[in-house]
């Protein structure tokens, strides 16, 4: 087969690029043990550093067929500023989602209140960056926190991502603070709504589901991240039965391939339910892509090209393509990848 194949570009709806870092190190103990060595290079992090560094992940991630990212960014404002510079020097949409930080983390992840984050997020789109509000997770912020970000969102009408049920000790530490799971607190602090995505729900139970699906939240599921963090394997068959709205994200960018997300997401759903096929091709591609644009509150982002000529896809029908690109090839099948 020869000429190329126009597709929407992938959208990269939860990204920390530092943590591409990390990669190829701290290979023992688990989610906690690793969060310490992001928390050491975290720490050590400079505006110029990322700058560069985040640029670089940027042109992986726009080779590899992400046209648009959502950055959840928490390591501090001016770090955010150069973070947006890095997307443009790279070429991708940006969505910066600035983090709240309340408690807890290193000191330059936390802002002084819920009302001085704010100023930094309104700071940030005076400049002409897109953002998002992203109260980083019930660990890291108390119920008021929660409660204030929720309501401008509603009242702004800006997306707002929050992780949630990515580790059971994150569920009960929250089960013995407030009572209530994560996405049930989420809820209860005016955190839910069409605008909100919520990342990795691994450990979500089926009240926790109900709520998303009933509120019309979305769900970012990063499957390599949460497969070489150890975190357990998201609850797909609730999420699809809800009809609960998912993206993709790279997440901590161990891997950066758009393909092998949506594999390991249709692979993870074909394991647990003894059955094939179960998201179809053409729903995970807009998983992977316009999905992944709502979540992050953009309605335009630039196409990929798939390079039909490229061997992966020898002897494969035009019609089979789509299929081929998910199950059989990985992101050097786009053209401009090399
Ligand atoms: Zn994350």
């Amino acid at each position: 087969m020869s000429g190329s194949l126009v597709l929407p570009g992938f959208v990269n709806a939860h990204s920390h690029a530092f943590q591409r870092a990390l990669r190829g190190k701290v290979e023992g103990g688990d989610f906690w043990a690793w969060r310490e060595s992001m928390l050491a290079v975290a720490g050590g992090l400079t505006p110029g550093q990322v700058r560069e560094g985040y640029a670089e992940t940027y042109r992986e991630m726009r080779a590899a067929g992400y046209t648009a990212v959502g950055e959840f960014h928490y390591v501090g404002l001016a770090e955010a500023q150069a973070a947006v510079t890095a997307a443009r020097d790279a070429g991708v949409e940006l969505v910066l989602l600035l983090a709240a930080y309340g408690r807890g983390g290193l000191d330059r992840f936390r802002q002084e209140s819920a009302a001085d984050y704010l100023r930094q997020v309104e700071a940030l789109a005076s400049e002409g960056a897109r953002v998002g509000l992203a109260p980083h997770s019930v660990r890291a912020c108390p119920r008021s926190w929660l409660e204030e970000i929720g309501a401008y969102a509603v009242r702004e009408g800006l997306v707002l991502h929050v992780h949630a049920d990515e580790q059971p000790r994150e569920i009960e530490e929250c089960l013995a603070e407030h009572g209530l799971r994560p996405i049930e607190l989420l809820a209860e602090a005016g955190c839910l709504g069409p605008r909100t995505t919520v990342v990795h729900a691994t450990h979500a139970d089926a009240h926790e589901l109900d709520l998303l699906a009933e509120h019309g939240a979305g769900v970012c599921i990063c499957p390599t991240t949460e497969a070489n963090l150890g975190d357990g394997f998201p609850p797909l068959s609730g999420l699809l039965e809800r009809g609960i709205p998912l993206s993709i994200g790279s997440d901590s960018n161990v891997r950066i391939d758009p393909l092998e997300e949506l594999r390991e997401l249709e692979g993870t759903a074909r394991r647990q339910t003894l059955r094939r096929n179960v998201i179809p091709v053409e729903r995970l591609l807009r998983t992977g892509s316009s999905s992944g644009a709502k979540a992050l509150g953009i309605e335009a982002w630039p196409d990929v090209e798939v390079d039909l000529a490229h061997r992966s896809l020898l002897g494969v029908e035009r019609e089979d393509v789509p299929a081929a690109l998910v199950h059989g090839c990985g992101a050097d099948v786009f053209l401009g990848s090399s």
